[in-house]
């Protein structure tokens, strides 16, 4: 009898899948919270747009630690420098169960790039 029931499992977990969609980006760009930790590394926090798990993605991006002097020098000649994103490719890294996950790693294999301005100061 129940197994006519035709709805998933609200619980069971997401397999691993290596999978990317533009949603994911979007997703990411609305939910996540950039915090500098120092100056030049970030962390970046938010849900998986995928499982949904809260994951904190760490960003050591020399275009922060460069923008400083790089931009100041180059303000007078190319104003637009300031305004340039930085497009950091990201992936869960969550500790949650999904089954068929690869040994050794972490996450459901959801990825995207999420583009961080850089800061204005
Ligand atoms: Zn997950
Ligand atoms: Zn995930």
């Amino acid at each position: 009898m129940t197994a006519s029931n035709p709805a998933p499992e609200p619980d069971a977990p997401l397999p691993y899948i290596g999978i990317t969609d533009d949603t994911y980006a979007v997703y990411a760009a609305k939910s996540f919270t950039v915090t500098e930790l120092a100056r030049g590394t970030l962390v970046l926090r938010g849900p998986c747009p995928r499982c949904h798990a809260l994951i904190d993605i760490p960003v050591v991006s020399s275009i922060f630690r460069s923008s400083r002097s790089a931009g100041d020098r180059l303000r007078a000649g190319a104003p637009k420098a300031a305004e340039a994103g930085h497009d950091e490719p990201m992936m869960c890294t969550c500790e949650d169960e999904h089954p068929d996950r690869p040994e050794g790693r972490s996450g459901c294999g959801a990825y995207w790039i999420l583009t961080i301005s850089s800061p204005p100061r």
